[in-house]
């Protein structure tokens, strides 16, 4: 049976108008998030911190995620991505990631409800002490401009995860939204998935072209993981994976971390993809050109209020699709929140959480499958990732 949700309000962390047997789904929900580990593996919030100096550890008026609507949501683990737009050239991009780092370590020494973790019993120790344990991932490799040295200084300075591409690509790896120059991984980016491994840093492939994806399978001698990336099957749009590259993910031990981007849900609303993202040739030179350009597109996104085809059934069908294919032991929730993107309706932020985790529940599936899901999987990749490697500061 398939619940019709209501409408809900951007900014109501209440919806009404729940069936009777859907409110006990989800204290079903409640009880079962709050006693495993929640995690979403890819929100943009950093962004927010940076461009509009908002503290999310109060709450916001706007936007996707700040502490109290993490709490509602049961997310203890967030990763948080250090993106900079691909026009940005090299050594902007790099200043650009460290004053992102900069700006949540900042965020981290005022409040004890943030803490930056680089592994995951560092991880286990914070969520007991009741804070949320942010995984720093740095989005795109384009800040390294081919110099591997840096991973291991990032790795030094806190960042536990690497997407490696963006919308173009980069001296490592193709991305899906532009025309490749490499036929999947450099040479470069294979050697990189290797000091990768070494350091303990999980291996993000979304972003990546069909070929940078199976090559990176078969280069990383560690499981990887989509962390914001959809199904082809539901929504034909290059930045979904097709089922061949879920099973071949999970044959490897890693997840696909289903987003809430309405663009990759829903076939009718993929349009939206062909809005404007940035030229790539840039005209302005200077850094505080680019800052300025950059934080307009940010409040442009953020301003943006499209009603979308995609609601919380649709995130619901691509878990399930994701599941059939590959099993509960290899799908998450990777919600791009914060990103620009427009979030399903019934599933408007973080704090909605419970609800789709009712929704499963009441498909059949059982406790165990929606801790997994939720946060479990990927807890359990970044165990593997991470046994054995340096990831010590
Ligand atoms: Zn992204």
């Amino acid at each position: 049976m398939v619940v019709a949700f209501t409408r809900i309000g951007e900014s109501s962390l209440h919806p009404e108008g729940l069936d009777p047997f859907m409110v006990s789904e989800l204290d079903r929900a409640h009880k079962i998030l709050s006693t495993s580990i929640g995690v979403d593996s890819h929100v943009d919030t950093l962004q927010r911190l940076l461009i509009e100096g908002l503290d999310f550890s109060n709450e916001l008026p706007n936007g996707h995620v700040d502490y109290p609507r993490l709490k509602l949501g049961h997310v203890s683990i967030l990763f948080c991505a250090l993106w900079t737009p691909t026009y940005f050239p090299q050594q902007a991009a790099l200043a650009r990631t460290f004053e992102l780092l900069n700006a949540i370590q900042g965020l981290c020494s005022q409040t004890d409800r943030f803490r930056i973790v680089v592994n995951i019993s560092e991880a286990r120790e914070i969520i007991r002490k009741g804070s949320i344990a942010l995984v720093l991932s740095l989005e795109g490799c384009q800040p390294l401009g081919g110099d591997l040295g840096l991973l291991r200084q990032l790795r030094k300075a806190g960042i536990s995860s690497v997407t490696l591409t963006h919308i173009a690509a980069n001296e490592l790896a193709d991305s899906s939204t532009a025309a490749p120059i490499h036929g999947g991984l450099s040479a470069l980016g294979r050697a990189a998935i290797l000091e990768m491994n070494q350091l303990g840093l999980l291996i993000d492939v979304s972003h990546c072209s069909d070929a940078a994806v199976e090559q990176v399978l078969g280069a990383s001698e560690r499981p990887v993981i989509a962390s914001h990336s959809c199904c082809r099957k539901l929504c034909e749009t290059p930045r979904n994976l097709p089922d061949s590259l879920i099973k071949a993910i999970v044959a490897r031990g890693g997840v696909v971390c289903i987003a809430a981007h309405a663009a990759f849900l829903h076939p009718a609303d993929r349009t939206e993809l062909n809005l404007p993202i940035g030229p790539h040739s840039f005209q302005h030179k200077t850094r505080e050109d680019l800052d300025k350009y950059l934080a307009k597109e940010h409040l442009t996104a953020l301003a943006a209020h499209i009603t979308p085809n995609a609601g919380l059934s649709d995130v619901v069908a691509h878990i399930d699709h994701a599941i059939r294919v590959a099993g509960s032991r290899g799908v998450g929730l990777g919600s791009d929140f914060d990103g620009g993107i427009t979030p399903p309706r019934g599933f408007t932020d973080v704090s909605k959480r419970p609800y789709l985790a009712a929704e499963l529940l009441q498909r059949g599936y059982d406790s165990a499958d929606v801790a997994r899901v939720f946060g479990e999987n990927v807890v359990s990749v970044l165990e593997s990732v991470q046994e054995g490697s340096v990831t010590n500061r």
